[in-house]
């Protein structure tokens, strides 16, 4: 089956309405999508760099405060008998500034003097674990990477060194702090966890987790994220990265210069981007309706296209009819080509019919004289005698008409057969039928009309015939013999046959004369 021309353009207008809507619906989602991640990452920059200042802060006020602690110290820790004033000062340190799981004051010779608390049970022990060592050599300010301390702790150390007035070296003050139990750092940074995915941690500068909500995740070494390598070699910022649990995150990232510790701040991207689903998908189901109205409309206007085509090519394929013609100009063509497909497909059904009337005339009319010939004729007689109408018959003959061709040539004979045409037309009705039996031998067909009513026009023309002078200048008369159906004959043939004998009778008997089946003229 072929497609109808109303679902073609349907199916077309439907499928542009639709990829119209599916291509703004997804830009519409990258947009939103790209502002949102956009939006969070510059979020989550501003956050890391915020967390990373307030840090910085804290550290560099915690090494002031160890630093002025230090200077108290100083002149304390040489004699011996203050063990309870360094304990006293251990203990203000811890409870002071609260940054610290644990406090230590040790001399140059790496004995602890005192601790806070004393619980730790530290004090006369060597300070020899990793952290301490490197942070009495250093003598300086110093905040240790992590490492496992005396009392099997992860922990960071951050201490002071104390010197004397003429700066020689007396050993340090520092406290630890407790990675993996409840510390400042979760106090400064854990607040800002979110349940929306979205959480702070912080790494030292070898790229290990000092600072996770996960607890477990504390101590690993992630320095095979780009995030985690962009700190390490100092830089700042905000970048999509996948972390090392394979998701994709969006990450601000910032530097904590004292301690060389960095910040990342970071959300899930798919949490970050969901509203934007979720408005596309709010914008799919307020679409719909709108599209079903689209579609009754598109369904509509194509019908409407369609229908005057849709008419005519119905009408052309059975355009044998006449009344055809009428059905096509009935047919409403609102846009210009259907109107010219209208006038195109008229112009050929009246070529068309004219054609079929020329051929009709043709076959059914004799070519010189114009009136109906032989054929039709017969096809007349047969009709009425089928349908039981009364009719006369007429048949004539010109008298010596040979002569005439003799005399006048054969064209002026011409002549005189259309002038007895003529006049026969003349002397009948309109229901009558002249034809040209063959020769100069005419037949009219009078139906309704018996013997008595033909003979009468017989005569009329006879008489017409016998007072006019022909185109060939002398008078031409004419014999002719009248029978009737149903009066004489009940067969078109038998009708014909005794016509003819009548003629034969009027031509016997002098010519110029009417012979009704077995009556003379007067
Ligand atoms: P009659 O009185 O006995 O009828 O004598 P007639 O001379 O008319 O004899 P007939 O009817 O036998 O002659 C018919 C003549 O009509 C013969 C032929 O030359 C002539 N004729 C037949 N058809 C045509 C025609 O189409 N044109 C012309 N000019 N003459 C025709
Ligand atoms: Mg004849
Ligand atoms: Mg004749």
């Amino acid at each position: 089956m072929r497609l109808s021309l109303k679902y073609l353009i349907l199916s077309v207008a439907l499928m542009s309405v639709i990829l119209t809507l599916i291509s703004s619906i997804y830009s519409g989602y990258r947009v939103s999508k790209h502002s949102l991640i956009e939006s969070t990452l510059a979020t989550n920059q501003a956050y890391a760099d915020k967390l990373a200042n307030s840090t910085e802060t804290y550290l560099t006020m915690t090494l002031q405060i160890l630093k002025t602690s230090a200077e108290r110290l100083s002149p304390l820790i040489l004699e011996s008998g203050n063990e309870d004033v360094l304990a006293g000062e251990a203990d203000r340190l811890k409870k002071q500034t609260d940054t610290f799981n644990s406090v230590l004051i040790v001399n140059k010779e790496a004995e602890i003097l005192a601790t806070s608390p004393q619980t730790l049970g530290l004090k006369g022990k060597k300070f020899a674990s990793v952290g301490g060592k490197e942070a009495l050599e250093k003598r300086d300010a110093f905040i240790s990477q992590p490492y496992i301390s005396l009392t099997g702790r992860l922990v960071i150390f951050i201490s002071q060194p104390i010197f004397d007035e003429k700066g020689r070296y007396l050993g340090l003050v520092g406290g630890t702090i407790y990675l993996k139990e409840e510390n400042i750092l979760q106090t400064v940074l854990g607040e800002h966890f979110y349940k929306d995915g979205s959480y702070v941690y912080v790494v030292d500068q070898s790229g290990r987790i000092i600072y996770h909500p996960d607890p477990k995740r504390v101590n690993e070494v992630i320095d095979d994220n780009k995030v985690i390598q962009e700190l390490m070699a100092g830089f700042s910022g905000a970048m999509e990265v996948t972390n090392s649990q394979d998701k994709v995150m969006l990450a601000g990232y910032a530097t904590i210069p004292t301690a060389k510790w960095g910040v990342v701040s970071q959300k899930e991207k798919k949490s970050a981007v969901e509203p934007s689903v979720s408005m596309t998908n709010e914008m799919i189901g307020k679409t719909l309706p709108f599209l079903l109205v689209v579609l009754i409309l598109l369904f509509l206007i194509s019908k409407q296209i369609a229908l005057p085509l849709q008419k005519l090519a119905h009408y052309t394929e059975s355009s044998t009819e006449n009344s055809q013609e009428e059905k096509i100009n009935k047919v409403q063509t609102w846009y210009y080509e259907a109107s010219q497909l209208k006038k195109a497909l008229n112009y050929s059904l009246n070529f068309f019919q004219d054609r079929v009337n020329f051929f009709i005339h043709q076959s059914t009319t004799d070519p010189l004289t114009k009136v109906w010939n032989r054929r039709t004729m017969d096809e007349y007689m047969k009709k009425w005698t089928e349908q039981e109408t009364p009719y006369a018959m007429i048949i004539l003959d010109i008298d010596k008409f040979k002569r005439v061709n003799d005399t006048y040539g054969h064209a002026t004979g011409d002549e005189v057969l259309k002038f007895l045409a003529y006049e026969m037309k003349a002397v009948s009705r309109e229901q009558d039928r002249c034809c040209r039996f063959g020769g100069e031998e005419f037949v009219i067909l009078l139906p309704g009309t018996d013997a008595a009513g033909a003979y009468r026009v017989a005569e009329r023309l006879r008489k017409k015939m016998e007072s006019a002078v022909s185109p060939c200048g002398e008078i031409v008369t004419i014999s002719s013999g009248v029978a009737a159906f149903p009066e004489h004959a009940l067969h078109p043939a038998e009708l014909l046959e005794l016509a003819d004998q009548s003629l034969y009778e009027a031509k016997r008997s002098g010519r110029n004369r009417t012979i009704v089946q077995g009556k003379q003229s007067e």
